[in-house]
């Protein structure tokens, strides 16, 4: 891209100058190779390797060096503590995977950082049961998540209580979820905005009416849809150019979410910019025969020992029937569709018909993010 455009590394000096780079689209972006989007001089030997749970419906390996991975986490750790959490406090993750880690670090031996993953996977009432019997202090869960946890809690009239903050991330904080949690938890609620790319990249501040955006992280660029950049107050695009991806750089990420930059200078101390609103997916939940409601965070992992499979999405259509369009790549043949059904059996554990369709693309609203769950179930 930038033989393309006659540039140099030397001719970016400033935020300015980034402006004349092209935008880095998503789907071009997976497109590439894991070695094509490393950076040369970083061997990959020595990087860590992670996947996202492809909650877009299309899973992307990423390469950190340990530094890399070092500051995303003191960025996340940075955005807790102004958040209220002390570092021996219990934080407890509602985790999209089957199986989460239970390997306990030096730390938390300690009694320092002490965190839990509990897997979205189990029910409801379970997550429940769990909680109550670890009393963390902080909860951190996507929102549909917390959601049907307070749905649950509510229902079992056995309220969670002890909580000190719950941190909501990963979709839209809508006023009627933030209202339900905050009652149900009688505690406050804070939004963070967190991409696999990009880390935490706002968090909401509980002094400031906004959300903090890392900016000494990420260079955060708010667009219009020419290209410009959106004015506070006004709709833009996010892109984003992460200052601590050195293993795989990514430069103006298109990352598919709109907000809004507040107008409100921060009243906290903290020099770092406000975002005044953050609008994105609303994720649908996947209803069975029996009533019970599946998080939809827990979908994405049925894919990921699937080999062969570039997007994916989920349509219900009735109660008890599930489709899943599947836009493969090599490696897609019998076996894997077995795989599939079998891992997708795991989650569900009723009896609803899977028909599994292979299709040459998934079809994309160009307006918002994919969504890779859909029910028509009401
Ligand atoms: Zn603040």
């Amino acid at each position: 891209m930038f033989d393309e455009l006659d540039l140099r590394p030397g001719d970016i000096a400033g935020i300015e100058d980034l402006r004349r780079l092209p935008l880095m689209d998503k789907a071009v972006y997976q497109g590439l190779t894991i070695q094509e989007r490393g950076a040369d001089d970083v061997p990959t030997g020595l990087c860590r390797t992670f996947q996202t749970s492809g909650t877009t419906g299309h899973p992307i390996r990423f390469l950190m060096t340990q530094r890399d991975f070092t500051f995303r986490n003191m960025n996340s750790a940075r955005a807790y503590l102004a958040s209220g959490y002390k570092p021996w406090q219990r934080m407890a993750v509602l985790a999209g995977d089957r199986m989460v880690n239970e390997k306990r670090s030096w730390n938390e031996r300690l009694g320092l950082w002490r965190r839990r993953e509990i897997s979205s996977w189990k029910s409801p009432g379970q997550w429940l049961d769990d909680l109550t019997a670890w009393k963390p202090h902080f909860l951190i869960g996507r929102v549909t998540t917390l959601v049907l946890l307070a749905e649950a809690a509510r229902a079992s009239g056995h309220p969670l209580r002890g909580l000190r903050s719950v941190f909501a991330s990963a979709e839209v904080l809508d006023d009627a979820s933030r209202s339900l949690l905050k009652s149900e938890f009688g505690c406050p609620v804070l939004d963070f905005y967190l991409s696999f790319e990009g880390g935490c990249l706002a968090w909401e501040c509980p002094a400031c009416s906004g959300y903090h955006i890392s900016a000494d992280m990420v260079i955060m660029e708010v667009l219009r849809g020419d290209g410009t950049p959106a004015a506070a107050g006004e709709e833009g695009e996010v892109v984003i150019t992460n200052l601590h991806s050195t293993a795989m750089p990514l430069i103006r990420y298109r990352q598919g979410d709109t907000v809004v930059l507040s107008t409100k200078q921060p009243r906290c101390g903290r020099r770092l910019p406000l975002l005044d609103r953050i609008y994105g997916r609303k994720e649908d939940m996947l209803t069975l025969p029996s009533g019970r409601r599946i998080a939809p965070q827990a979908v994405p992992h049925v894919f990921i020992p699937v080999p062969g499979i570039k997007r994916w999405q989920v349509v219900q259509t009735a109660l008890d029937r599930l489709e899943i369009s599947i836009e493969p790549r090599e490696g897609f043949d019998d076996s894997a569709r077995r795989l599939l059904r079998e891992e997708m059996m795991k989650l569900l554990r009723e009896d609803v018909r899977i028909d599994i369709i292979e299709v040459p693309e998934i079809s994309r609203d160009p307006s918002a993010k994919s969504r890779p769950i859909i029910s028509l179930v009401r």
